[in-house]
């Protein structure tokens, strides 16, 4: 066994409004720069919806860059983006229309156009940009287009028929929002892919980050990340990634996004894991066992054995207290209610999220915690997020842990609510 600290984070779906606050944050301390204008270290995505990039999750669309374009084959690609690809002849790499062209406003009209009776009526982005109307883009577009799912039917986690359930149909729509930043990954590929060396993960507390001297302009890590979480500076010709603000954490702070949080959705812990079976885990045949083999990697923080080897590993000792009270092992090993973002990419993310439960009040109202939950809830799958949704993002199509997760979490609800309306003292 060698053990490994991890800093670890889970997203609570349920509470999340979608305000951006933490990408406005993210992007002020740090992508506020030239050649990076285009790039969300943290991004708030619609689902179902294509995302940002735009159907990342599309995994075969990166199998070669090449489409039909004025009826001859050509690099998949865009503005500057485009030709530092066409350079290094990597095709596998999101355009910057994948992306999106940052804007600007017009601020001298904006402030000295006349007082007029009625509001303006055009499409704004294309008077501002210049563009044509469907290169129009931006980080959770979807959320407002305030119409039918037509991102939505791109959204690779839509198959096995839950298409159906999200057609325009109210009574059957549904939505929620996905935060998203990189995984620091147990087995991050954009380590492995990376030709210089420049991509590396922290011995102490697996921060991935890019070493800006060695970087050499490869891209290698943006094609293998399958999460795409790596962002090309096109001014300084490195890559750039979230560096789950490890300056702060060295100073005992959290993230800034998880500082400045408005739903206050992200529990940020340390886990420790048995670095000696991370390629084992990342490796097991079937997809569905992904998720147990993960789990099993995490240490009891609290088991005397596991704290005997963390010393004789290295691990400080305030580094063993803080994993005693983690929030992310209780959530995903104890209590089973946090699950991995696509666990069949197999690189083992860090950030893990507790799925939505959103569910109809009645299916809630009154159920004590003396209750099982098996028996208090068995229309789970009637809730309005379907599950096989859900199972194809967060456990590679298993419901099971879903369902479990969803249960446990209508039981909380249903045991809190209980106690606030029936005015019962806090147990
Ligand atoms: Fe690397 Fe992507 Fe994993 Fe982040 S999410 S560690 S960039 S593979
Ligand atoms: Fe969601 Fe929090 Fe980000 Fe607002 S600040 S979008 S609540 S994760």
């Amino acid at each position: 066994m060698l053990v490994r600290a991890q800093v670890a984070m889970v997203m609570n779906l349920d509470k999340c409004i979608g305000c951006h606050t933490c990408s406005v944050t993210c992007k002020n301390v740090w992508t506020n720069r030239r050649g990076v204008e285009y790039a969300w270290f943290n991004d708030v995505e619609t689902k179902p919806g294509i995302g940002y990039p735009k159907r990342w999750e599309d995994q075969a669309r990166w199998k070669g860059g090449w489409e039909l374009r004025g009826g001859k084959l050509r690099l998949r690609a865009g503005g500057r983006l485009r030709k530092l690809a066409t350079l290094f002849f990597n095709p596998e790499l999101p355009t910057l229309d994948d992306y999106y062209e940052p804007w600007t406003y017009d601020y001298e009209t904006l402030t000295t156009a006349p007082v007029q009776r009625h509001q303006p009526v055009a499409r704004p982005a294309s008077q501002v940009t210049g563009r044509p109307l469907d290169l129009q883009w931006g980080p959770n577009w979807e959320d407002d287009l305030a119409g039918g799912p037509e991102g939505a039917r791109l959204d690779p986690n839509l198959r096995d028929g839950v298409e159906e359930q999200v057609r325009l149909e109210y009574e059957s729509a549904f939505m929620f929002y996905l935060p998203r930043i990189c995984e620091h990954c147990l087995n991050p590929s954009c380590v492995a892919s990376c030709p210089s060396g420049a991509m590396y993960k922290r011995e102490e507390d697996g921060i991935v980050l890019v070493d800006q001297g060695q970087c050499r302009s490869w891209r290698m890590c943006v094609s293998g990340c399958p999460y795409k979480k790596v962002y090309f500076n096109w001014g300084t010709g490195k890559a750039e990634k979230c560096t789950l603000c490890y300056p702060r954490i060295e100073a005992g702070q959290p993230t800034i996004c998880s500082e400045t949080c408005v739903g206050k959705i992200r529990y940020l812990g340390v886990v420790l894991y048995d670095a000696d079976r991370v390629e084992a885990a990342a490796s097991v045949p079937d997809e569905k066992d992904l998720l147990a083999a993960q789990l099993d990697l995490f240490l009891d923080p609290d088991d005397p054995e596991v704290q005997a080897a963390a010393r004789a590993d290295g691990i400080p000792d305030d580094w063993l207290e803080a994993a005693t009270r983690s929030p992310v092992y209780a959530l995903a090993v104890t209590h089973r209610v946090a699950l991995p973002l696509h666990p069949e990419y197999r690189t083992l993310p860090m950030v893990w999220y507790v799925p939505p439960l959103s569910p109809v009040m009645s299916l809630v109202e009154g159920n004590g915690s003396d209750a099982d939950p098996d028996d208090v809830f068995p229309t789970i799958d009637e809730l309005r997020i379907p599950v096989e949704y859900l199972a194809n993002l967060l456990t590679a199509g298993d419901p099971e842990p879903v369902r479990l997760a969803l249960k446990r979490l209508a039981a909380m609800r249903g045991f809190v609510r209980e106690r606030n309306l029936g005015g019962e003292p806090d147990a």
